[in-house]
């Protein structure tokens, strides 16, 4: 592949790379080898109709964008596939071999200027049908699309009701709220309910008021000098994008925090941000009512989390985040 072929300017098809890990090898991989890859054609890829991820969407995953080679946030994605892997009781290969199969998927494609890079892990073949091969490993699949739009940065959003309370999480660990599951037809169902309300994102909220997450977004307010997230102990991701936001808050010298938050704060916040996959969007407008808000601060936080990346690490290896801890009492007035 060539520069020019895997920047956002050129003109025709952009890469796009389907690779196939082997899970018995990734899972005993010696430290500092280089996992063996199959790279398939995307016209002809295929998974068998026994993978449990194609019949029950069991399988967990991970996605980020690429930034000149590097996958942005990928330490942050890893810590959090381990703990959706622990939730759904998926043994998966660890950290070390994930990201020695990232660095090879990466070699692999050449150089890369902007892609979105996602890998899943399957929990292989459904062994309770008659025909299904028997103790079929893991299914682990890397994907990177070099043709794939970035977020828009000015969006408005509804907000849609999600049939839980805030601790359900608690009271019903086998929802699995809180893992990144391959289990997104709900997601899915919201995404095409808030496009026919108009809307370019949404932010689901509990049965009892209380803010949750986008159905592929984190949703982070700015209130004065203070930048507050719902705590994810209400059931939703530990975005890696607020993680890296929260970085950005506290180098400027804003105070950031992990609370409950009500549902009627979203319309009082100075601002109020959509985020996923190191990008951040400024939300104008909430179930039609226009909301304070400010673009530019949301293209220089996206800027920051490319630009910055040596100051983003170190403040994340700082504070060794990657969950705040259970049990720890959210903090502010509003809870
Ligand atoms: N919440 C959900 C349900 C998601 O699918 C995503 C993915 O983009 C996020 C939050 C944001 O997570 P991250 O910032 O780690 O990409």
């Amino acid at each position: 592949m060539t520069d020019s072929a895997a920047s956002p300017e050129a003109t025709g098809p952009k890469p796009f790379g389907i690779f196939f890990a082997d899970a018995t090898e990734l899972l005993a991989l010696p430290a500092g080898a280089t996992p063996t890859l199959t790279r398939v054609d995307p016209e002809t890829a295929t998974v068998s109709v026994f993978d449990l991820g194609l019949i029950r969407g069991d399988g967990i995953f991970e996605a980020t964008t690429v930034w000149k080679g590097t996958p942005l946030a990928w330490g942050l994605h890893l810590t959090r596939l381990q703990k959706s892997a622990q939730m759904a009781e998926l043994e998966i290969p660890p950290t070390e071999a994930l990201v020695a199969l990232t660095d090879e998927v990466l070699a692999q494609m050449g150089e890369v200027e902007y892609a979105q890079l996602k890998l899943m892990i399957t929990r292989g073949a459904d062994d309770s049908l008659s025909a299904a091969p028997k103790d079929a490993p893991l299914s682990i699949i890397a994907m990177v699309d070099c043709g794939k739009e970035p977020r828009e940065p000015e969006i408005e959003i509804v907000t849609l009701d999600r049939e839980v309370n805030k601790d359900s999480a608690q009271k019903a660990p086998w929802l699995l709220l809180g893992a990144k599951t391959l289990s997104y037809a709900t997601n899915m169902a919201a995404k095409r309910e808030y496009e026919r309300r108009g809307a370019q994102n949404a932010v689901f909220i509990t049965l009892d008021g209380y803010v949750m997450e986008g159905p592929q977004s984190t949703v982070v307010l700015r209130e004065g000098g203070r930048v507050v997230t719902p705590h994810p102990s209400i059931g939703i991701l530990h975005g890696t994008t607020q993680q890296e936001l929260f970085a950005w808050a506290e180098l400027t010298g804003l105070e950031t925090a992990y609370e409950e938050i009500t549902k009627d704060r979203l319309f009082t916040a100075d601002q109020v941000w959509m985020m996923g996959a190191s990008s951040v969007q400024s939300v104008r407008a909430i179930d039609g009512k226009p909301i304070t808000h400010d673009i530019d601060t949301a293209i220089e936080i996206s800027e920051f989390m490319k630009t910055e990346r040596e100051a983003i690490d170190a403040w994340t290896a700082a504070r060794a985040i990657g969950a705040p801890e259970e049990g720890v009492p959210v903090q502010g007035a509003h809870v």
